[in-house]
């Protein structure tokens, strides 16, 4: 799950915002579940791909990694991982990571590095960039200590706006195009956020898992690139390779 999916979870559950657990249960074993019974939630932030549920002494970080999901009021058929209940309704976490944190979150997370954050700072982002000269640009955009948030999908749209192609290098990367890298990753995450509220994501993809080019017509490269080795979608001819 990217930021901007974490940031519309964030808000759905506004209404669950200083409740008190009732009961509590899980498959988790990295916390107890039935401790958090007796609670009551604080808040909800997200920080780049963490989702955390806060309370006034500790807060809990769920990560969703590759098959994570949730459900708001209603049950899926797995058991949960964690499933927390409220006099008025529930919340449900499936295949996740769930940590407890007892520090205090501000001095764990750097806002300025989540690219959803109003804190977010993109002239700190470039100082961390150019000291990775060898590192290609699809590796550096899912580097979550520099664009917390980024995932797959954000890197390949936001390199097809750009028109550079997966694996040129930050040394070869002219300085214009690093500023549109940066820039757009906090742009096209906010259009992922607007689209994915509406349910009309996919239909925006211009180059992530398409086949063709939306610009030139000519066939959509498939290719796991850099060290991350995750999937990138690109096209030879409208994407420039710098050298
Ligand atoms: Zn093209």
């Amino acid at each position: 799950m990217e930021g901007p999916s974490l940031l519309i979870l964030k808000e759905s559950l506004r209404s669950f915002k200083r409740k008190k657990i009732v009961d509590a249960s899980g498959t988790t074993t990295k916390i107890d579940p039935t401790k958090l019974i007796g609670e009551r939630i604080s808040d909800f932030k997200s920080f780049g791909k963490h989702f955390l549920i806060v309370f006034k002494a500790f807060s809990l970080r769920i990560h969703f990694l590759m098959f994570g999901s949730y459900r708001i009021n209603e049950q899926k058929d797995a058991t949960a991982r964690l499933h927390l209940k409220f006099e008025k309704g529930e919340l449900n976490f499936y295949t996740c990571s769930i940590v407890r944190i007892d520090e205090d979150i501000d001095e764990v997370y750097d806002w300025s590095t989540d690219v959803m954050s109003e804190l977010w700072n993109p002239v700190k982002a470039r100082r961390k960039i150019r000291k990775l000269p060898d590192a290609t640009v699809s590796d550096v955009l899912l580097d979550q200590t520099i664009f917390a948030g980024v995932g797959n999908i954000i890197k390949n749209e936001v390199l097809f706006r750009i028109r550079v192609h997966p694996e040129t290098t930050i040394q070869a990367l002219p300085p214009r195009k690093l500023t549109a890298l940066i820039n757009e990753a906090r742009n096209y995450s906010f259009d992922f956020y607007k689209w994915k509220k509406v349910f009309q994501l996919r239909k925006h993809w211009l180059i992530y898992t398409k086949r063709k080019c939306p610009e030139c017509k000519g066939v959509v490269t498939k290719k796991y690139t850099g060290r991350t080795l995750r999937r990138s979608f690109f096209c030879e001819h409208c994407q420039v390779l710098f050298e």
